[in-house]
């Protein structure tokens, strides 16, 4: 049984992340993580594939097929199974999760800084600003870490969205978002490492040169997977395609948690 955190980064393009993320690439050049390609589920659109990544289905079947659809999944999710499970479960994201697996509408005072055992995510620290500094998204999930060391944690920062959705995906400003989100992790990972979590980088949906996503293109859909085990050999760079919906089975694979008989895609063989 392991612990696992889940770095969602959101508008993470597979390319910019492979070409600028270089602690990562160390990890991977060095045989000490694994990384395959994700052709995304569709619409490349965020609140759809947070629930894809969470709950292994695709959007026809969860039905959160916009960003429009503002309520708790009804799916068995990633969250609500480890939880039921009797695992920690915790988050430090944008306030969508907190819609779609705590409660719906989020209300910004109440639901900002969340610790109830009773929820799907027990620890929970939202934003609601897309410019809301990355840096500082990442400390506060350190602090989760420190805090209550939780089987699960999701971490979702939304800059790669914000410089992409601004200055569009072939600019120096997305570009180097990634180097500083990579610059940022490094001694994260490093510490979490140490923890004995696994640690998975992923991202919900790429960016086109427009500054626009939810289509269908392979710079709209194409995101990396890079999975950290401590003290497990990783296979460098795979070569590998594999489906957004075995994220979420791997995560339980992971915990030891029950995979729900909905997620039909098999979890990655990681050890
Ligand atoms: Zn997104």
């Amino acid at each position: 049984m392991r612990k696992v955190i889940l770095i969602l980064s959101d508008a993470l393009r597979y390319d910019v992340a492979v070409a600028n993320m270089g602690f990562l690439g160390h990890l991977v050049e060095s045989k000490l993580a694994s990384l395959y390609k994700i052709v995304g589920e569709l619409p490349s659109m965020s609140r759809p594939m947070y629930e894809t990544v969470h709950t292994g289905v695709p959007s026809s079947v969860h039905g959160i097929v916009a960003n429009s659809i503002v309520r708790r999944s009804k799916m068995p999710n990633v969250f609500q199974s480890s939880k039921d499970a009797g695992k920690v479960t915790a988050a430090a994201a944008y306030y969508w999760v907190s819609e779609l697996y705590n409660s719906a509408p989020y209300n910004r005072i109440d639901d900002k800084e969340t610790d109830n055992d009773s929820l799907s995510i027990q620890h929970g620290r939202f934003y609601t600003e897309d410019e809301y500094p990355d840096v500082e998204l990442f400390a506060s999930a350190a602090h989760l870490i420190r805090k209550y060391s939780p089987d699960y944690l999701l971490l979702h920062p939304m800059g790669m969205d914000y410089h992409g959705e601004t200055f569009g995906s072939d600019s120096k400003e997305y570009r180097n978002h990634a180097i500083r989100q990579d610059m940022w992790l490094a001694p994260l990972i490093q510490e979490w490492m140490e923890r004995d979590y696994t640690i998975l980088v992923t991202g919900d949906h790429g960016i086109n040169k427009d500054g626009a996503h939810g289509g269908t293109t392979s710079e709209q859909r194409d995101v990396p997977l890079f999975c950290i085990q401590p003290n497990v050999k990783g296979r460098g760079d795979t070569g590998q395609i594999i489906s957004q919906l075995q994220v979420a089975p791997t995560i339980l694979k992971l915990l030891d948690v029950p995979i729900p008989d909905t997620m039909k895609q098999k979890p990655l063989f990681l050890d």
